[in-house]
């Protein structure tokens, strides 16, 4: 059973498209598997189709007609659908992430890898996976902005809570963690971030000299 959820005002920016790409992935896959956010999510998006509706109707020029079938004519071409890298097969990937562009994976440490994902016009955004085996702690880091977490598979705990699998957790420049994965399960988390993480403790910072600003 799911124990946490976006916020609701979380929920509404997601319904309105209003967050960056990274975050709108993490939030998609957390809703692909949470039958109580994907209603609210439906809600915030019925309300915003009603007043729409409730708007007077702009009246049409004459060539509108000419433009919609011009842009038909021009229609996207179907996304690229990225296949699902070998060192993921294994999981049970949420729906929305199977299409995405996985990178290859760093191993940080023995028990600690990154996956980063190639989002469209990321910024300073940074969107990746990480992966821990049972019973390891990771380095203690701070954020700029807010951070996106979506348990797909295990469990961590840091000074805020535990979040199982299907969980999410959202944190902010308020917050500097340490999560740990417990002793029953490996763990892998999706996360998008506003900006890249800053690692705090001594042994983080050879980390973050490894990886750079990636992550
Ligand atoms: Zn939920």
């Amino acid at each position: 059973m799911t124990q946490h959820h976006p916020s609701p005002d979380i929920l509404a920016e997601y319904a309105g498209g209003a967050l960056h790409a990274g975050a709108m992935l993490v939030i998609a896959c957390h809703i692909d598997g949470c039958a109580v956010c994907r209603s609210e999510v439906a809600l915030w998006e019925n309300t915003a189709g009603a007043l729409l509706e409730d708007a007077a109707p702009a009246p049409l020029s004459d060539d509108a007609l000419a433009r919609v079938l011009a842009r038909l004519d021009t229609a996207e071409p179907e996304p690229v659908r990225h296949a699902v890298p070998d060192f993921l097969e294994r999981f049970a990937l949420p729906a929305p992430l199977k299409s995405q562009k996985i990178g290859r994976r760093r191993q940080v440490t023995p028990n600690i890898w990154f996956a980063p994902l190639d989002m469209p016009s990321q910024g300073s955004t940074r969107t990746y996976l990480v992966y821990a085996g049972r019973n390891t702690v990771l380095a203690e880091h701070s954020h700029a902005g807010r951070e996106f977490t979506q348990v797909l598979k295990g469990a961590f705990v840091d000074g805020t809570g535990r979040y199982d699998e299907a969980d999410f957790a959202c944190t902010d420049d308020a917050i500097t963690h340490t999560p740990a994965v417990t002793r029953e399960s490996e763990c892998l988390c999706l996360i998008s971030t506003d900006k890249p993480m800053r690692l705090t403790g001594f042994p983080a910072r050879i980390i973050q000299a490894v990886t750079g600003t990636l992550y």
